[in-house]
């Protein structure tokens, strides 16, 4: 049972610094050995895959995702998110506590883990928010929140606007041993801004939403994690500025860290223009991965609406650089799943967000492995062993006793993504029709085979 031998991959273990071609072995779901010999102390009957030329990783852990339950199952649920999560290759996902009710007591965390251990393909992990009801007002039972077992707080979709309230939610996370994730939004500076504040909010007419209103919390964030020693974490961060001031926090040895979502280190805000103004201008580049068939879409198109949202090439360049120097250490999805009908809205009217689990692992390789800024290995350690890291979660590694989650992978495979192969239940992406280059072949929680892209993965 949940016993299996891969043959011949490219096996990458950046927590244990291992990289080579070498075959691993799963016995009843957990790692059993890893190395050239490995095949030899596997049982006769056992289900045996060559997966020579592809890559074999610790699974992959995405710390940002909705999947919208409890109360908001119209977009998602535990069954479709987790499916598109092992499509997309996870292992693990972190669910975000902005439901409906919220996921601020410990009812509800147990609510969450009792569907997911019935429903979920895959691990699911929760973040309870940081205040009641995410209203901002009153901190949430924190060191209940820690017992039931959430693996960080956040507020995510708001952000805790008062910096006293802020300050005693990082004492406590300090005290629980649990890291407080930020969403960076200044309100006041904000407002009801809809898309990046610079040229094309202009010419489209439409609020803007400044870079400023994010570096303005990331910068506070800074100061009270030196303040408290908590350890803060910037979500999705978009702007330039935010990537220097974290960068200079992290040498003065702050307890600070970040994480950046492939749709803001691809896209721009050009692409709330249209399919025409993006390639023209800031898509040249990503415009060769599509073999002259480049995918279209009107300007004002509302899967391209997303909080923070898509800024300048500038930023863009920032969030690249950033990830490139090591000042962002994780990456992720923000995957924030919204109905048709919600989305098929005035510019104005509609939710911010795109999913985006199916989709990451791809991106994440054409823009910084496949452009050469990143290694593999650094590419999977952002992906693996970094998140598990902050979120001290005993995963990420392909140590000999580990749980055997596993993700195969091909870095080169061209594929397109369809709207009609996608497993979530929302289909609010921004990048249906195009071309991509890397895909998971197979996502293996626990020794079991979650998802196999067939052929691809063939029995030896
Ligand atoms: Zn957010």
């Amino acid at each position: 049972m949940n016993s299996l031998l891969l043959t011949g991959g490219r096996v990458i273990d950046p927590a244990n610094r291992f990289d080579a071609v070498a075959n691993l072995l799963v016995i009843d779901g957990k790692i059993s050995a890893v190395g050239k010999d490995a095949a030899a102390g596997a049982p006769k009957e056992i289900e045996r895959f060559n997966v020579k030329g592809k890559i074999v990783c610790p699974g992959l852990i995405d710390l940002h995702v909705h999947l919208r339950e409890p109360g908001q199952t119209a977009k998602e649920n535990l069954a479709t998110g987790t499916a598109a999560a092992a499509r997309g290759g996870f292992t693990s996902v972190v669910c975000m506590p902005n439901t409906s009710p919220t996921i601020d007591n410990a009812g509800t965390v147990a609510l969450i883990h009792e569907h997911a251990a019935r429903e979920g393909l895959v691990n699911v992990f929760v973040a309870g928010a940081i205040t009641k009801n995410i209203a901002g007002e009153e901190l949430a039972p924190i060191g209940s929140l820690k017992r039931a077992g959430v693996v960080a707080i956040t507020d995510d979709g708001h952000c805790v606007q008062n910096n006293e309230l802020m300050r005693r939610a990082c004492e406590y996370a300090k005290m629980f041993d649990l890291p407080v994730m930020d969403h960076c939004q200044d309100y006041s500076l904000v407002t009801d801004g809809m898309m990046h504040e610079g040229y094309w909010s202009t010419v489209l007419g439409l609020r803007g939403w400044p870079a400023a209103g994010e570096e303005m919390i990331v910068a506070r964030n800074i100061l009270l994690a030196g303040l408290t020693g908590a350890r803060v974490h910037c979500q999705h961060l978009s702007a330039a500025g935010s990537v220097q001031l974290l960068r200079e926090a992290k040498k003065r040895g702050v307890p600070i860290s970040g994480e950046a979502c492939p749709h803001h280190f691809t896209l721009t805000d050009a692409a709330v223009a249209g399919s025409e103004k993006f390639w023209g201008n800031d898509g040249k580049i990503l415009a060769k991965f599509q073999n002259g068939e480049l995918p279209e879409w009107p300007a004002y198109d509302t899967n391209f609406k997303m909080n923070p949202p898509l800024r300048s090439a500038r930023d863009r360049e920032a969030i690249l650089e950033g990830l490139a120097d090591g000042t962002i250490e994780i990456l992720c999805s923000d995957h924030a799943p919204h109905c048709d009908y919600e989305k098929e809205v005035e510019f104005d009217y509609a939710p911010f967000g795109v999913t985006g689990l199916e989709t990451e692992l791809a991106l994440a390789l054409m823009q910084l492995v496949h452009a050469k800024r990143i290694s593999l290995p650094d590419l999977i350690a952002k992906f693996t062993v970094n998140p598990a890291r902050l979120l001290n979660l005993e995963r990420g590694t392909l140590s000999i006793g580990a749980d055997a989650d596993v993700t195969v992978f091909d870095p080169d495979r061209e594929w397109v993504f369809r709207v009609e192969e996608s497993a979530s239940k929302s289909k609010n992406s921004p990048f249906f029709g195009w071309k991509l280059k890397g895909k998971a072949v197979a996502t293996i929680v626990c020794g079991k085979k979650v998802f196999v892209e067939q052929p691809e993965l063939a029995a030896a």
